[in-house]
């Protein structure tokens, strides 16, 4: 009992201070792309050619993060000319429309839902869906409850039951087996409930879309509350979304 308490007071608290504290992550991430709108042409041309996700709209000069997976191409393409990916891990959004960007994400807390905040601010439960996912953006939605992120500590869990929950976070392409299990959670989460659409697939179909066996996007089939960009998205995106948009 001595070594357990020894060995606690030597690794102090582990728990991020985030939001109080910003949290500063590796180099290598790749959060909020950032355009060059003076790109010339054929530098923005050939990133749109590029990008294995037609992500990048050419004429608009913008890119659809409901598409995009991150993977870096059109920054390296361009040399950083055209698209720079910042460390920025604020990508959530309200609107789906709000995907399509310059690098200019609105303000999520301006844009959540009210009601929601009122009912869900103090104690939020949420049920995960995993509609055929890789098992990227679940892992990353999982790591909540480590010590690190600790999202219980702003009375947020995710539950074992729909009927438990006030609302569904769903990832993954949902694909055509997993279909009526996801509409039958949803039906089962008592109202009002909120809808989460975590990850490229969720909010596109991302790598898989275009594929019969896979939806165009949880937004064809259920009202989406909070879209959440990435492949996967990284847990502080996850956390940001989840505090701006219900606390
Ligand atoms: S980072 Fe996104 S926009 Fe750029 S090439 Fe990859 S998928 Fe396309
Ligand atoms: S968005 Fe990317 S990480 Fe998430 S389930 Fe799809 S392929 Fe996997």
């Amino acid at each position: 009992m001595l070594n357990v308490l020894k060995n606690r007071f030597e690794q102090g608290c582990k728990t991020s201070q985030y939001p109080k504290e910003s949290v500063q992550l590796l180099p290598r991430y790749r959060g909020c792309p950032t355009i060059k709108t003076d790109a010339t042409d054929d530098v923005v041309a050939a990133c749109a050619a590029a990008c294995p996700q037609e992500a990048i709209n050419a004429s608009a000069k913008t890119i659809d993060m409901g598409r995009c997976v991150f993977c870096g191409t059109c920054e390296r393409i361009s040399k950083g000319r055209f698209v720079t990916f910042t460390q920025d891990f604020a990508i959530a959004v309200a609107e789906k429309e709000h995907l399509q960007t310059q690098g200019q994400i609105p303000d999520l807390a301006a844009h959540a839902r009210q009601h929601f905040k009122k009912l869900f601010g103090r104690s939020l439960q949420l049920r995960q869906v995993s509609a055929a996912g890789c098992n990227a953006c679940e892992a990353d939605l999982n790591v909540l409850a480590t010590p690190f992120f600790d999202l219980a500590r702003f009375g947020i869990n995710f539950v074992a039951s729909p009927r438990h929950a006030d609302g569904i976070v769903v990832t993954g392409p949902i694909s055509r087996n997993m279909k009526t299990a996801l509409l039958q959670t949803y039906e089962a989460t008592p109202q009002p409930r909120a809808v989460v659409a975590v990850g490229s697939c969720t909010i596109t179909g991302g790598p898989f879309r275009g594929s019969p066996e896979v939806s165009e996007g949880l937004d064809s089939l259920l009202p989406v509350d909070l879209f959440i960009p990435g492949c996967p998205p990284h847990p502080m995106t996850n956390l940001h979304a989840l505090l701006n948009f219900f606390k």
